[in-house]
C-alpha cells in the first residue's frame, strides 16, 4: 500500500527541499509540477503518475547497466544481511578491498596502484588535488599551481570548483582557492613560459571530452600531448574520468583511446553502476611512496570523511565491473554507438541544429541561437512528453544513456529528440 498521493508528495516537496541548481522560485510555483520518479527498470524510469520514461542522461550520468539490475541488487542486498557501513579510519574491510584490487586489476598495468577512496566526483577531484600539492610539499619542491582548461568542469565542493571555469562557481570563497593558470588548449600549454612551467604542481584534464562545458570534444591527440607536455616539464596529470569512466566513452575508460597513463585517474559516477555515491582517486606507487609517515609528521594524507569506503557503495561498484565482464558489456555497445552516430545524423539536418557532437556514448546537440528564450531546456520538456528525460547544458540537449539501453530504445530517445526540436523550432 502506497502512502503517498502525487499532489501531497509534490506539496510537502515544496514546502520543506531544496533543490540542486534549481530557481526554487519557479519550482514552488503554483503552476510547476515537478517529476516524482518513483521506480526503475533497465534504461526505463517511471514517475508517481504510472508514466514512463527513457533515462537519456542516466541519472545525470552515473547510471551503467540499468536501473534495478539483478546483479547489483543481489550484492547489494547480501552485503545489507551482513552489514551497511563500518568505518575506514582505522579499520578495513572485504569490500573495499576486493574493489580496490579489481580496479587497479583494469587499469594500465603496473601504473596507477594506490586508490583512495571517498564521495563523490567533487571529493575524488579535491582528494587528487590535494595528494599533488602535499607530494610536492613532500618532496621539498616548489610546485603550487595547478593548469585547468577553459570551460574545465571538475565539481562544486569549493576545491574541486576552483578548478572549474563556470561563472555560477565564482562564489564569495575567492580566496579560498587552488592557485590555478588556466589554458585554452594543448598548444596554450605549450606555450607556457619554462619559468611558469616548472612551478606546476599538476594538470587537470577531462579526457577526450569536456561534458558540463556542453559535450565539447577535443581534438585528438590532446589528452596525449598533455601528458606529454607533463614529462617534459615534470608536472604531474590527473585525469578527471568521474564522467567518461565506465565504458561512456567506448572504452572502460577515456585513457585508454590515446594509451596515455596519468599519474592520478579520478572515478566517480558510474563507479557504482549508479547506484550509490562512491568515488575514488588511484595514484601511481612513486605518489604514494612519498606518503610514508605520519600526520603529526606532514607524511600521511590528513583527509577522510564519515562514509569513506562504504560496505554498499562497494558491493555495489565490484558488481558492476561484474556485470561488465558476464555480459560483454563494452563489446555490445560498439554498435549502438554507431547506430547512436548514424540517427543523430538525421538531426543535422534540422535548421534549428547548430551541431552535432558524439564521443563514444555520449552526444550533445547543440541548437543554434534563436529568439525563443530558453530554447533546449523547452525541447527537453517537450522531449518528456514524449517519453525522453534529459538535461540541456545552455542550448544543448544532452543525451547520454544507460549502456544497457536497447537499440529500440536508443532509436525512439532520437526520435524524440528530433521532434521535440521541430515542435518547439519548427522544421
Ligand atoms: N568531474 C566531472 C568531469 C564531472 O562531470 C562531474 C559532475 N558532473 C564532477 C567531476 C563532479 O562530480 P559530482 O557531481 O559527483 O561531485
Amino acid at each position: 500500500m502506497r502512502n503517498w498521493t502525487t499532489e501531497e508528495l509534490i506539496a510537502t516537496d515544496k514546502r520543506f527541499v531544496w533543490h540542486p541548481f534549481t530557481n526554487m522560485r519557479e519550482w514552488c510555483a503554483p503552476g510547476h509540477e515537478p517529476l516524482v520518479l518513483v521506480a526503475g527498470h533497465g534504461a526505463i524510469l517511471r514517475d508517481s503518475r504510472g508514466r514512463e520514461y527513457i533515462d537519456g542522461n542516466s541519472s545525470i550520468w552515473t547510471n551503467i547497466h540499468g536501473h534495478n539490475h539483478p546483479h547489483i541488487n543481489a550484492a547489494i542486498r547480501a552485503q545489507l544481511e551482513r552489514v551497511a557501513h563500518t568505518s575506514f579510519l582505522g579499520f578495513t574491510n572485504p569490500g573495499a578491498i576486493q574493489l580496490a584490487a579489481a580496479i587497479v586489476d583494469l587499469l594500465p598495468a603496473e601504473s596507477l596502484t594506490r586508490v583512495f577512496y571517498s564521495d563523490d566526483g567533487s571529493t575524488g577531484i579535491e582528494v587528487a588535488v590535494r595528494i599533488a600539492a602535499q607530494y610536492w610539499q613532500l618532496r621539498g619542491i616548489e610546485r603550487h599551481a595547478f593548469v585547468v582548461f577553459d570551460q574545465a568542469y571538475h565539481g562544486d565542493t569549493a576545491g574541486a570548483a576552483a578548478l572549474g571555469a563556470a561563472t555560477m562557481f565564482r562564489s564569495p570563497l575567492d580566496d579560498w582557492k587552488f592557485p590555478v593558470r588556466r589554458v585554452r588548449d594543448a598548444e596554450t600549454l605549450n606555450a607556457t613560459s619554462a619559468r611558469d612551467a616548472e612551478r606546476v604542481a599538476a594538470v587537470v584534464i577531462e579526457p577526450l571530452v569536456q561534458a558540463a562545458a556542453g559535450i565539447r570534444l577535443w581534438p585528438s591527440g590532446t589528452l596525449r600531448a598533455v601528458r606529454e607536455w607533463c614529462h617534459r616539464h615534470g608536472a604531474l596529470l590527473i585525469a578527471d574520468e568521474v564522467m567518461t569512466g565506465f565504458g561512456r566513452t567506448g572504452r572502460m575508460f577515456a585513457i585508454e583511446h590515446e594509451n596515455v597513463v596519468p599519474d592520478v585517474i579520478v572515478l566517480g559516477k558510474g563507479l557504482t553502476g549508479g547506484y550509490l555515491p562512491l568515488a575514488m582517486t588511484v595514484v601511481t606507487d612513486e605518489i604514494f611512496s612519498r606518503f610514508d609517515g605520519s600526520v603529526a609528521e606532514g607524511r600521511a594524507f590528513p583527509y577522510g570523511h564519515s562514509y569513506t569506503g562504504n560496505a554498499l557503495g562497494c558491493a555495489a561498484a565490484k558488481a558492476s565491473l561484474e556485470v561488465f565482464a558476464n555480459d560483454n558489456v563494452l563489446e555490445n555497445l560498439q554498435p549502438k554507438i554507431k547506430q547512436m552516430r548514424r540517427e543523430l545524423a538525421q538531426l543535422d539536418q534540422l535548421k534549428a541544429v547548430a551541431e552535432v557532437r558524439q564521443c563514444g556514448f555520449v552526444a550533445g546537440v547543440e541548437l543554434r541561437e534563436t529568439e525563443i528564450v530558453d530554447v533546449a531546456a523547452k525541447v527537453c520538456l517537450a522531449a518528456r512528453g514524449r517519453g525522453l528525460l534529459t538535461r540541456p547544458i545552455r542550448n544543448i540537449i544532452v543525451l547520454m544513456p544507460p549502456l544497457c539501453i536497447t537499440p529500440e530504445q536508443l532509436s525512439d530517445a532520437i526520435v524524440a529528440i528530433r521532434d521535440a526540436i521541430v515542435e518547439v523550432c519548427g522544421q
